[in-house]
């Protein structure tokens, strides 16, 4: 890892911290076009994700409300901040990356390419739970209600309640 590499680590790290404490975009809406709950019983992080969509078909607005760990909190909140402005195709690649990314750290380069960079190490930085395998449900949490919340044809509940 290059000195860079390492400083933009830590900065990230902090930014984890940081959304965790004070998390963004916390708040209902109402009425919002998507709408869905997630539980991760294994630690009980629990959330509920709203979405109102543009009329171009792009995430307008996210937000959350729940309680749990500070990575569940902090993987939400900056979820939140990264799906406004993006089509539901956009935020569905940004998931299959992360969800990847929490398996490996060796993601195929030309998977990220297209996607904002800022994204990306944002998503690099949460992926670092990948050395703690049972926080790995806590970080994706809020990223498997949003592909529920995305799915028209799915329940708008997911989770074991
Ligand atoms: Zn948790």
């Amino acid at each position: 890892m290059t000195e860079m590499e390492s400083d933009l680590r830590e900065l990230y790290q902090d930014l984890i911290l940081d959304h965790g404490k004070h998390p963004r975009n916390f708040h209902v809406i109402d009425p919002a076009d998507c709408e869905a709950v997630g539980h991760n019983p294994l630690c009980g992080d629990k959330l509920v994700l709203f979405l109102t969509v543009g009329q171009d078909g792009r995430i307008a607005q996210a937000a959350f409300q729940g309680s749990g760990c500070a990575i569940s909190m902090a993987s939400a909140s900056m979820m939140t901040e990264m799906l406004t402005g993006k089509t539901a195709a956009q935020a569905k690649t940004l998931w299959a990356v992360f969800e990847d990314m929490c398996k490996s750290n060796a993601v195929e380069p030309d998977r990220l390419a297209g996607l904002d960079e800022d994204d990306v190490l944002r998503l690099q930085a949460l992926a670092g739970v990948r050395h703690y395998p049972v926080r790995v449900k806590c970080a994706t949490l809020a990223w498997r209600t949003l592909e529920s919340a995305l799915d028209p044809a799915a329940v708008k509940k997911v989770g074991t309640e």
